[in-house]
C-alpha cells in the first residue's frame, strides 16, 4: 500500500471517529473520495427490514423505487465483494494487472456476515484492483460506523414501537371504559407518529364519531372516512398525506384511526407501524366493549372494589326514598384526586391505578358500615352518608382528607423506581334538603368540589 492510500485510510478513520449524523458522514466521505479518487457521487443505501424496502439514508431515508437497480444489486452482491458496472466480482477474481474502466461500484455494508446496506460510488475512471482492495477496507470501516448510526436510530424507533404496542395491550388489563382508553391510545399514537396528527373515531349509531382529540376541522379526513368499507385495509388520500386505518370487529367497522401528515406523505414505514398499532388498538377496544357489556351487570368496580357507578345510582335512589320516608339526615360527598394526571404522566398508568386502589382503601377504612362509597368515574369517588348531618360529614371529610394527605400509598410497579406516592384529594359536601332528587344532591356536592379545586385543592368545601 502506498503513502497516498495510507493517508486516505487514516483520513477515513478521522471521519469515522467523529460524532456525526449520517448526512455529515456522507458529506465528509464524499469530499474525501473526490480528492482521492475523483469520485462524482457517493450514496449510502440501507435495507429496512420492517418495510422490506431499501432506503436512501442521505436523502431523508426515502424509499428507493422498486424498479431501481439497487434492489437487483442488493441480491447480486451477496457472496461477492463488489458490483462494478452492474456485474458482481470477488476481489480474488480480479488479478493484479487488471485495469478497469469503472462507472459505478457498489460495496456491501456487512454486519454479522449479513448485508444490511450498500455504498455506491460513481467514478468515471480506470481503477486497479489495488484500489478495490482499498475500497474493501473502506467499506468495512464505514459499515461499523453505519451500524452504530443507523441501527441505533432504527432500534430506537423499534423500541418505541414495541413499547407503544405493549402499552396499548396493557391498558385493558385494568380498564374498560372507552372514554378513558381511547384518549390514551390517541395520545400514544400521536407521540409515536410525531409528524402526523392522529384522530380516533368510534362507531356510534351507525356513524363514525370523533372521540379523540376534541375537534377535527379538516374536511379531507371525513372524505377519507366515507370511502371506508369493511374490506378496506387502509386508505391513502391527498398525496398520501391522509391515511385512514379502520378498526374492525367481527368483520364490521367499529372505528377508524386517521393519521394526517403535516409535512410529507405517510412513508411505508409509518403505514406499516400504523397498521400494526391499529390492529392492536382494535383488539383492545373490542375487548373493552365486551368487558363493559359484561360489567354492566356487575355491581363492583374492578379496580377499587368499591360500588361501580351504576350500582351507586341504584343505591342512591333507595337511600333517597328511605330518607324521605323517615326524615333522616343524609349527606353527599364528592371526591377528586388532585393533579392525578401528573401521577400517570410521571409514573405511568399502572402506578396511577395503584394510587386509585390505595385512595379507595383509605376511603373505605375511614367510613362507617352504613356509608356507601363508589368509584364515580376515573379518579372521582362519590360517597353517600346516611344518618349524617353536614357538621358530622365535615368532620368525617376533613379526617379523610388529612389521612389521604399523610398516608403514602404503596405502589409496586415494574420499572418504576418510586415505591410509595403521596396524593391529596379535594372534596365537596352537600346535605340533602328533602326537596331535591339524588342527582341534584350530588350536583350540589360537585359544585362544592369545584370550589375546593379552584380555591387551591386539598380541601373540603360545603354547598350550603
Ligand atoms: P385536578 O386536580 O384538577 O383534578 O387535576 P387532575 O390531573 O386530577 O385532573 P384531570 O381530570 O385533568 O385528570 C384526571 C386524570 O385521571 C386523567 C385520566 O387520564 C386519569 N384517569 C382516569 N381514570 C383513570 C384510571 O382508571 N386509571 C388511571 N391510572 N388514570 C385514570
Ligand atoms: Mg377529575
Ligand atoms: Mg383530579
Amino acid at each position: 500500500m502506498d503513502n497516498k492510500q495510507l493517508l486516505f485510510l487514516s483520513k477515513v478513520s478521522d471521519i469515522l471517529t467523529k460524532d456525526i449524523d449520517i448526512k455529515e458522514l456522507s458529506d465528509s466521505l464524499k469530499s474525501l473520495l473526490e480528492q482521492f479518487a475523483d469520485a462524482k457521487e457517493l450514496k449510502i443505501y440501507i435495507y429496512d427490514n420492517i418495510t422490506s424496502t431499501i432506503r436512501d439514508c442521505v436523502d431523508n431515508w426515502s424509499i428507493v423505487e422498486e424498479e431501481s437497480e439497487i434492489y437487483t444489486t442488493f441480491d447480486a452482491i451477496k457472496g461477492n465483494d463488489f458490483v462494478i458496472n452492474s456485474k458482481a466480482y470477488k476481489l480474488s477474481e480480479i488479478n493484479d494487472n487488471t485495469t478497469f474502466k469503472i462507472d459505478s461500484v457498489f460495496m456491501p455494508l456487512v454486519k454479522n456476515e449479513k448485508i444490511f446496506g450498500l455504498i455506491k460510488l460513481e467514478l468515471n475512471t480506470s481503477l486497479s484492483n489495488d484500489f478495490l482492495f482499498l475500497m474493501k477496507i473502506f467499506a468495512s470501516q464505514v459499515s461499523l460506523k453505519l451500524q452504530n448510526i443507523v441501527l441505533d436510530e432504527q432500534s430506537k424507533i423499534n423500541v418505541d414501537f414495541h413499547d407503544s404496542m405493549k402499552n396499548i395491550a396493557k391498558i385493558i388489563e385494568t380498564q374498560y371504559e372507552l372514554n378513558y382508553i381511547v384518549p390514551l391510545i390517541g395520545e400514544m399514537l400521536d407521540r409515536f407518529i410525531s409528524d402526523h396528527l392522529i384522530y380516533v373515531f368510534l362507531k356510534k349509531d351507525e356513524k363514525l364519531d370523533l372521540v379523540w382529540p376534541k375537534a377535527c376541522n379538516d374536511e379531507r379526513v371525513y372524505e377519507a372516512l366515507n370511502q371506508l368499507t369493511p374490506e378496506t385495509e387502509y386508505i391513502l388520500t391527498n398525496n398520501d398525506k391522509i391515511g385512514a386505518f379502520p378498526l374492525t370487529s367481527d368483520g364490521e367497522i367499529s372505528g377508524c384511526i386517521v393519521a394526517r401528515s403535516t409535512l410529507d406523505g405517510l412513508s411505508k414505514r409509518d403505514i406499516s407501524y400504523l397498521e400494526q398499532l391499529t390492529r392492536q388498538s382494535a383488539i383492545t377496544i373490542n375487548r373493552a366493549n365486551t368487558y363493559s357489556k359484561i360489567l354492566q351487570y356487575a355491581t363492583i368496580d374492578a379496580l377499587t372494589n368499591l360500588n361501580n357507578r351504576r350500582q351507586f345510582e341504584i343505591r342512591l335512589k333507595q337511600e333517597i326514598a328511605t330518607t324521605r320516608r323517615q326524615n333522616n339526615p343524609l349527606c353527599a360527598m364528592m371526591i377528586d384526586v388532585d393533579f392525578f394526571k401528573k401521577v400517570n404522566d410521571t409514573y405511568g398508568h399502572a402506578s396511577g391505578d395503584a394510587v386509585l386502589r390505595g385512595v379507595a382503601g383509605i376511603i373505605k377504612s375511614a367510613l362507617r358500615e352504613s356509608d356507601i362509597p363508589a368509584r364515580y368515574g376515573g379518579e372521582e369517588f362519590a360517597i353517600l352518608l346516611p344518618y349524617t348531618h353536614i357538621e358530622e360529614a365535615q368532620i368525617v371529610g376533613e379526617r379523610l382528607r388529612k389521612t389521604v394527605e399523610t398516608t403514602p400509598i404503596e405502589i409496586d410497579v415494574e420499572g418504576v423506581d418510586a415505591k410509595e406516592l403521596s396524593v391529596t384529594i379535594s372534596m365537596g359536601l352537600a346535605e340533602f334538603n328533602n326537596k331535591e332528587t339524588g342527582e341534584e344532591l350530588f350536583e350540589r356536592a360537585d359544585k362544592a368540589l369545584y370550589e375546593a379545586k379552584t380555591s387551591g385543592r386539598n380541601r373540603v368545601c360545603i354547598n350550603a
